[in-house]
């Protein structure tokens, strides 16, 4: 299949990439630059131009900005957009979380419907975000599955930078499916929503400083910051990004995926859990490392809701990593880039 994959320099871009091309499928991933293009061509020498192509899409808050990006010759025939912000180093909700997540999601729909008529199926990476009850905590009682929508308003999203990001996912998502019901386009859509996604990088990366968001606890506890007293967990699920990718490409080449959402985790995890694994593997990381006895990052004591992954497994196929793997893994990824 020909398709267009948005974000490529991202860290879950970058996998859904090599999988994409160990597949067999014909990509054009879009960058903000020349120069990212030039990143990712280098890490794929292998791939000629035929098989890897990029589009510069400056910001996908711009109305308009995939006009051009979808057009291509061979036509394309599925989309994967994963672009979106996700940190929280923002000082306007509106403008640098809300907007891109929103406008970058339903201007990608409209570019399609109006100028790639041969695209017939497009997959969304949203997020646990737009499933979770931010409102309800750990909510013991309660199973998550893909039923589940962040009740979160406008107004409580622009309140903090935590609220900002989940409310660009679930209004994004939303207004993924909104389209779909109002303007009946001739493709399809899924929507992925995984929680917290770890897992080797493979993206380039000028030095950790620059690491993915949800990598950085990883780095963090490697680093000592959990010596003295282990952070809050907050999300207790997670899965491994190669799994999280492999799903977006299973929805482009699964037809039984068309127009559903799926909640994508392995299972719960804890940060002292984080800590514990790195030991077993990495036991020269020992004196920064928390001890047996080292306070906070487990689970709450009350409980953490249940979680409902069945649909995932059932229709893509998909049998998680474990934890174990995914932290060794993640680890010796850091340490090529300086950990
Ligand atoms: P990254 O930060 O590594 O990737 C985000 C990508 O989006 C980058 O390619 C970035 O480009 C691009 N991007 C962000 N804002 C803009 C913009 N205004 N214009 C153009 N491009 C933009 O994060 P992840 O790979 O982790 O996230 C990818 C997707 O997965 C996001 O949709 C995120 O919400 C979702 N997700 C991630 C989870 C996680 O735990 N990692 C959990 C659940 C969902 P550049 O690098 O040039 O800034």
């Amino acid at each position: 299949m020909r398709v267009l994959l948005t974000g490529g320099s991202g860290f879950i871009a970058a996998h859904v990439l090599d999988i994409l091309l160990e597949h067999g499928h014909s990509v054009v991933t879009t960058v903000r630059s020349q120069e990212k293009a030039k990143k990712i061509a280098e890490n794929h020498k292998d791939h000629g131009k035929d098989k890897l192509d990029f589009a510069i899409v400056e910001d996908i808050a711009q109305e308009n900005a995939f006009d051009e990006a979808v057009k291509s010759e061979p036509p394309f025939e599925a989309v994967i957009h994963t672009a979106s912000p996700f940190h929280f180093n923002v000082t306007d909700v509106q403008k640098q979380l809300l907007d891109p997540a929103i406008i970058g999601t339903t201007g990608i729909l409209k570019s399609v419907k109006k100028s790639a008529p041969t695209v017939k199926k497009v997959i969304i990476t949203s997020s646990f975000a737009s499933i979770v009850n931010p409102f309800e905590g750990t909510w013991p009682e309660h199973t998550y599955s893909e039923k589940d929508w962040n009740p979160i308003s406008a107004e409580q999203a622009v309140q903090n930078p935590a609220n900002g990001y989940r409310a660009s996912k679930t209004f994004a998502e939303r207004a993924a499916w909104d389209f779909l019901e109002q303007e009946k386009p001739n493709f399809t859509i899924a929507t992925m929503c995984p929680p917290l996604v770890l897992g080797p990088i493979v993206h380039y990366l000028n030095s950790l400083d620059a690491l993915n968001t949800s990598n950085q606890r990883i780095r963090d506890i490697m680093q000592g910051k959990a010596k003295e007293e282990i952070p809050e967990t907050g999300t207790f699920i997670w899965v491994d990004v190669r799994d999280l990718a492999l799903c977006h490409v299973l929805a482009i080449e699964k037809e039984e995926a068309a127009n559903k959402r799926f909640f994508i985790t392995a299972g719960y995890f804890s940060n002292k859990e984080i800590a514990q694994v790195i030991e077993k593997h990495y036991p020269q990381y020992k004196d920064q490392l928390p001890t047996s006895s080292t306070p906070g990052g487990d689970y709450p004591k009350g409980g953490v809701y249940k979680i409902d992954n069945e649909r995932v497994q059932k229709v893509l196929g998909i049998k998680f990593r474990s934890f174990d793997e995914s932290i060794k893994d993640t680890v010796k990824s850091l340490q090529a880039v300086g950990a």
